[in-house]
């Protein structure tokens, strides 16, 4: 089972993520998580985009392509992935397709949380607050949604086309988001229609 998380930069992602990592032992594979790691250990690549992620805007569709085939080849026996904030763009999603055919997966499930652009302000002034992500302030922040809707949601159409997307309420609490999208996994849910 190879699930993509869908959703604006504050969404839950990365909590929900770590939900199912912990009861179904998915690996998951946050290119944003990535990205960090690299700057925090200073690499090349680290440096390379520390100026990118702190403005709000994404990293080259190149990078983090490489970063997922690199995780896709150290974990041939993974029972399944979770991709959380990958794909972001149209080509990244056609390289997804691409490198997880060459390996004879595929996506199956997209879930989608769906949130109120506006009370994600406040959440990531709280995550801001606890965090200190520079691209948590409120500029930054503005910057990354425009980023979502105008490189990023474009590709809903492409997954509820291929019948496997899931539209979820994000502003549930985590445990009763969690619960919905353990029923998608487990059959329950319904393909959407994005609006
Ligand atoms: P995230 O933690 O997923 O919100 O990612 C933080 C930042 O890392 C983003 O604002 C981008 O600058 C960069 N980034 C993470 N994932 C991607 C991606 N798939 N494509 C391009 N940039 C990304």
């Amino acid at each position: 089972m190879n699930l993509i998380l869908f959703g604006p930069p504050a969404a839950g992602k990365g909590t929900q993520a770590k939900k199912l990592v912990a009861e179904r032992a998915f690996i998951q594979l946050s290119t944003g998580d990535m990205l960090r790691a690299a700057r925090t250990s200073g690499t090349e690549l680290g440096k390379k985009v520390a100026g990118i992620m702190d403005s709000g805007s994404l990293v080259s569709d190149e990078i983090v392509i490489a970063l997922i085939e690199e995780q896709l080849d150290r974990n041939p026996k993974a029972p399944g992935f979770i991709f959380d904030g990958f794909p972001r763009t149209i080509p990244q999603a056609e390289a997804l397709d691409a490198s997880l055919a060459k390996r004879g997966k595929k996506v199956d499930s997209v879930i989608r949380l769906k949130v109120d652009e506006a009370a994600l302000l406040a959440r990531v002034t709280k995550r801001f607050e606890d965090e200190g992500r520079a691209d948590d302030n409120p500029d930054a922040f503005k910057k990354r949604l425009v980023a979502y809707n105008a490189q990023t949601a474009p590709l809903l159409p492409k997954y509820a086309k291929e019948g496997k997307l899931t539209e979820i309420d994000g502003m549930a609490s985590p445990d009763k988001v969690a619960a919905a999208i353990s029923g998608c996994l487990d059959g329950a849910g319904k393909p959407a229609k994005p609006d």
